[in-house]
């Protein structure tokens, strides 16, 4: 056995990609399988995006640019935050990261202390208790119920909070849950943040999919609280270009300024290429983005009312990302296709291995008794995935 540094050693593999990457070797197997994992859009990533990559290829873009990105992508970040949230930032105030994933990850290196401690509402996205573990820091887990559509009560996150509390995170609309934060909601977490001066990581990754209120920027509440939140946000869902790798924050100008520090040695500038990709996607037409968003919501809706329409499953209507969290408690105790049903794991890989579909327990979400699918695919999939699970239960 080789020597493994107890950090690494601790850090548990993303379960998302980890379903992802066996969905698709299933897949390349021959398998008839159907995947809910990944959350990542099934479009492709609009034409005129591509051909400013090709064109900046063309035009012998091709080398390193400044570690935190170029000062058109900064300055194309600046105006689409002040387009869609009403904020003013400067490009001192932006870091641009390869992934929002890698722009966490540059966030809790540049907060945490050893030892200090990360409130993180679950169920939560799976790579965040892990992220504030690499940065020596703890995850605080703050638990929430569906019956309060997985959302926390403040009284709840003041009884977490610690002199040694460094920062919340929040997600909003939320992966796994969907759930969005009113504009009200909003304004009490930032109080409480402002009263005992903690960072708000706000990931705003699905902002534009939201499918009734458009949701708010805690940044945008006041002053006191745009100091101390930083923003997390990237390219990869809006404009699905998950594989182009461009995350951003944006935040006080010195925390900006420790994250640059970070990547430059950590990974340099994010692609150039992708960069330049980026500006065209934050200053293009939106039509897509409507496009897509309409493609989702119908699927949404067509997934809830099936879901919940079979017998031992249930789930919320989630207002925007594109997955729903699927109640699995009934079935509990009950032996189906074979399998003893017991946990989230047990129901997921009785689910891939007889009714070949891949869906993500929620043990990784801190969310044990759901199980998340995606609805970032065909509505055939959807349909064929819904039949299957109505199969699968009557086993
Ligand atoms: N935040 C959340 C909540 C996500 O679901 C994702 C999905 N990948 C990310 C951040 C990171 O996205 P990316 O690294 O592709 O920008
Ligand atoms: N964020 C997406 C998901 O939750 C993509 C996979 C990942 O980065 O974890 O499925």
């Amino acid at each position: 056995m080789s020597f493994i540094a107890k950090k690494a050693g601790s850090i548990s593999p993303s379960s998302t990609l980890a379903i992802d990457s066996k969905f698709k070797s299933m897949k390349a197997q021959g398998l008839d399988v159907v995947g809910f994992g990944a959350g990542e859009p099934d479009f492709d990533t609009p034409q005129h995006i591509k051909e400013a990559a090709i064109a900046a290829i063309m035009e012998g873009k091709t080398k390193y640019t400044p570690a935190s990105g170029t000062l058109e992508l900064k300055e194309a970040i600046c105006r689409k935050l002040m387009r869609d949230n009403g904020l003013c930032y400067k490009p001192e105030n932006i870091v641009v990261s390869n992934g929002a994933k890698h722009s966490l990850v540059n966030v809790f290196m540049a907060i945490c202390d050893p030892g200090d401690e990360v409130i993180i509402p679950a169920p939560y996205w799976v790579s965040y208790p892990e992220m504030v573990k690499l940065a020596d820091g703890v995850p605080v887990i703050l638990t929430t119920t569906e019956e309060n559509g997985f959302k926390f009560s403040i009284e709840d996150l003041e009884a977490a909070i610690t002199p040694k509390t460094r920062a919340i995170v929040i997600n909003s609309p939320s992966n796994p849950t969907g759930m969005i934060y009113t504009k009200e909601e909003l304004a009490k977490i930032a109080s409480v943040a402002v009263k005992n001066n903690i960072y708000v990581v706000s990931d705003e990754i699905y902002e534009h999919l939201a499918y009734g209120e458009k949701p708010v920027s805690i940044a945008s509440l006041g002053d006191e609280i745009r100091d101390l939140t930083i923003i997390v946000n990237g390219v990869s869902k809006t404009y699905a270009m998950t594989g182009w790798r461009i995350g951003y924050t944006a935040s006080k100008a010195d925390i900006a300024k420790a994250m640059s520090n970070v990547q430059s040695h950590a990974t340099s500038n994010p692609n150039t290429i992708a960069q330049v990709a980026a500006v065209c996607a934050l200053d293009g037409p939106m039509e897509t983005i409507d496009m897509m968003r309409a493609a989702f919501e119908e699927r949404r809706n067509y997934m809830v009312e099936r879901m919940n329409s079979i017998e031992g499953v249930s789930c919320l209507m989630p207002g925007g990302a594109f997955y729903v969290m699927m109640n699995i408690k009934k079935l509990f105790g009950r032996e189906i296709a074979g399998c003893k049903i017991e946990t989230s794991d047990d129901f997921a890989n009785a689910f891939l291995e007889k009714a070949k579909v891949a869906v993500v327990p929620g043990s990784g979400f801190g969310a044990e008794g759901y199980v998340r699918w995606s609805y970032a695919t065909s509505m055939e999939n959807i349909k064929e995935g819904l039949d299957r699970l109505e199969k699968f239960l009557a086993e």
